[in-house]
Order: structure tokens, then sequence, then C-alpha cells
């Protein structure tokens, strides 16, 4: 049977990371990845924001890996030359009844450490971006855009450079758990070949499948295993030219950042995501909800041309709780669950894109058994 130090199960953005972390920290690192490509799961269908860290409770993991890792994100990307860009955003209240929402934010910002945040009265946003409607709004400069598969590459990169190995079509089926540490894994690979391999450690970065792939490691308390919830999101493409330069955010709806636009590297503007609970995840993009985008986007641009929406693409965020629920990151290690060498990475949804980095120093000091920085 092969022996390895550690398995990342997974190669999205997190479980890339994660190689490449502990690949550098001198393990020898096996990422085994069920699709046929790297970054197929979440992360390649996420808006593509680095988040500056306005909208998590303060202290949580979530604050605190969306802050450390912004600023781990910026200078990796300016390292390895991964497009990106520091374009600043618009959080934007459209009536005055959101005021006190938006001031939250503000508040929330300050306390989880984002800094440089600006409260703007309704004319000096216009003076930003001419064609918004809005009356008032926080301008947050530090949030930005990346090319995630850029990223995704050059952290493969990295972890390959640095002795990872990479098998891709290639399922993790179970495993079972070691007292001494890590398990015994099995996978299967595209041509159905059924393999064990044995490793010290293992780190479940599965996404969406993380819950019930935890629930497939016997020896793994079923109790430390939260329920998985999935709520999907669309987005839009808008047909020609973008109205705006910075990405612009209407103050938050429940389980979602509510109808934003974002704009890519080459400038193309796209809406969303929306939220919409699903029993399980797909991709389908209903062209009938354009209507409530656009409802939703002439709040704040009501010079939203008619039928310019073209459905685009859907995410599905990897949900610990339903709906009206609130769950943090859950990295779990030892010391949370008692399984030696296992950590688990559940409901890894927004900001997991931008905190991918500082997640991965962690999740790299709970395999070498020792606390992780943020708790
Ligand atoms: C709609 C939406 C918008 C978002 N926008 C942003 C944003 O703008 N900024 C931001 O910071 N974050 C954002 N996020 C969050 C971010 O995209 C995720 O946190 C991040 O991509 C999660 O990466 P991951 O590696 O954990 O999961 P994934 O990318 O899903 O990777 C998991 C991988 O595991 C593989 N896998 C699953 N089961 C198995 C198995 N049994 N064996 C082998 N392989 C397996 C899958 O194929 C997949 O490739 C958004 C998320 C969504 C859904």
């Amino acid at each position: 049977m092969d022996r390895i130090d550690a398995l990342v199960i997974g190669a999205g953005v997190v479980g890339l990371a994660c190689a490449r972390a502990l690949a550098r920290a001198g393990r020898e690192v096996l990422v085994v990845e069920a699709a046929a490509t790297i970054g197929s799961g979440i992360s390649s269908r996420n808006s593509e924001v680095i988040h500056a860290g306005l909208y998590y409770e303060p202290g949580s993991r979530k604050a605190r890996h969306c802050v450390r890792g912004r600023e781990l994100l910026y200078a990796y990307c300016a390292e390895r030359g991964v497009a990106h860009r520091r374009c600043g955003k618009l959080v934007v209240a459209t009536r005055d009844e959101e005021a006190p929402a938006l001031h939250a934010i503000g508040e929330r910002a300050a306390a989880s450490g984002a800094h440089g945040l600006r409260a703007l009265s309704a004319a000096e946003a216009r003076a930003m971006e001419p064609a918004l409607s809005c009356t008032a709004a926080l301008w947050s400069p530090h949030t930005g855009i990346v090319d995630s598969h850029g990223l995704m590459l050059a952290l493969q990169g990295d972890a390959e450079a640095a002795g990872a190995l990479f098998a891709l079509r290639t399922q993790v089926l179970g495993a079972s758990l070691i007292d001494a540490g890590g398990g015994r894994v099995e996978t299967r690979s595209a041509d159905g070949e059924v393999l064990t391999l044995q490793a010290q450690a293992i780190v479940n970065a599965a996404g969406l499948d993380a819950p019930r792939l935890a629930r497939a490691m016997h020896g793994f308390p079923p109790a430390q295993v939260p329920a998985a919830h999935f709520a999907k999101g669309s987005y839009f493409a808008l047909a020609g030219r973008a109205p705006f330069s910075r990405l612009i955010y209407p103050v938050p709806e429940p389980g979602g950042l509510g109808v934003h636009l974002t704009l890519d590297l080459g400038g193309q503007a796209k809406f969303g995501p929306d939220v919409e609970w699903v029993e399980a995840p797909d991709y389908d993009v209903d062209p009938q909800r354009a209507g409530r985008f656009a409802a939703a986007i002439r709040r704040y641009w009501p010079g939203l041309p008619e039928g310019a929406l073209q459905p685009a693409y859907a995410g599905v965020r990897p949900k610990l709780h339903g709906p009206g629920g609130h769950a943090d990151f859950a990295i779990a290690g030892p010391r949370e669950h008692g399984a030696l060498g296992i950590v688990q990475l559940f409901g890894i949804e927004s900001p997991g894109l931008t905190g991918a980095l500082s997640i991965a120093e962690d999740v790299t000091r709970l395999v070498c058994g020792e606390p992780p920085t943020i708790t």
C-alpha cells in the first residue's frame, strides 16, 4: 500500500492552497480530485471578488481569514503575476431606511480590521460613479477582483514545485481512520480502479461534498459532521458596456450579499448572485429570474436597459444552516474532534476565495500539531 504524509481531498482554491502550504512545509503531499481539472467546483462559480472583510461577525473565522487572507492574496498575486485589480467597491443604500444597515456594516468592518472605509453622501458617490442612484454609500478601497483560475494555476504550480503530486479524475470513496493518526483512504480512478493508500494526515477540502465525505470516514465521530445545506446563486451578464468602474453592492439580503455588480478583469459586468435554497446542487440559470434581477439592479442603476441581462452561470454555497441561520467557517482539527491527523473543512463559502491562503496556513499548523493562528 502506498504511504504518504498528507492527502488533500479536493483541488479547489482551498485544497490547492493547503497542498502548496503543506508541501512547502516539507510534507509529501498527494491531492486527489474527482473532476478532470482543478478548480471546477465552487471555485469556478463565484464572483472572483477579493473581499475587504466588511460583513462578518468581528472575531469570527470568516472575518479574520478574510482580512488576513486578503493581504496574503494581494501580495501573492503581485509576486506570482496573477491578474487582479484593487478596484474598490461602493456599498449603497437606496432608501433612507437602509442607512442604519449601511452604518452597521461600517462599524462591523472597522471592528473586524477592515480599514480604510469611508462613508459617502449620495453626491460624493455619484461623483465617483455618475450612473449610480443611492441615498448614501460606503467606499471600500481594498476590495478587488482576481483571476481565480490564474490564481489556482499558480497555487498548483507552487505545490508541484514543492513536490506535491496530483491525481485528477480520482474520487475519494471513504477512509478508515487510524488511532495513531490519519487513515487508510480508498480512491477510485476514472477507469474504475480502486486503490487504498495510507496517509498520516487527511485534509478534507471537498467543498460541497465535505460533510458527506466526512461521514464516509469510519472512526470519525458522526456527531462532529454538520448537515449540508445548499444555497444556489445565479448570475446574469450585462450585454454591452459596463456603466461602472467599481464594484457596486446593495446592502446585504438574508443568506447572501444582495444582487451586486461585479466586473471581471476585462471590464465585463455581471450581476448576482441571488439566493435560492436547493435540495442538491444544480447549475441551471432560470431566465425567468431576470425580472427579479432587473428590479433589484434598477434600485441602484435605474439606467439598466430593457433586455440587457443574459443568463450566465450559477454557483452553490456550502451552507451549514438553512434559511435564516448563520454559521462561521468550520476548520476542525484534532482538538475539536479528537481524530489525530484529520482536518475537516466545512462551510467554506464566501469569503473562502479571499481567505484561502490564510486558511491554508492554519490547516498546515493543525496538520503539524500546532494550534491554529485563528481559532
Ligand atoms: C455564488 C458564490 C459566490 C462567491 N463569491 C466569492 C467571492 O467573490 N469572493 C470570495 O472570497 N469567495 C466567494 N465565494 C466562496 C468561494 O468561491 C469558496 O469559498 C471557495 O471557492 C471554496 O473552495 P473549496 O476549495 O473549498 O471548494 P471547491 O472549489 O468546490 O473544491 C472542492 C473540490 O473537491 C472535489 N471533490 C469533492 N468530493 C470529492 C471526492 N470525494 N474525491 C475527490 N475530490 C472531491 C470537487 O470536485 C472540487 O473540485 C463564493 C461562493 C459562491 C457559491
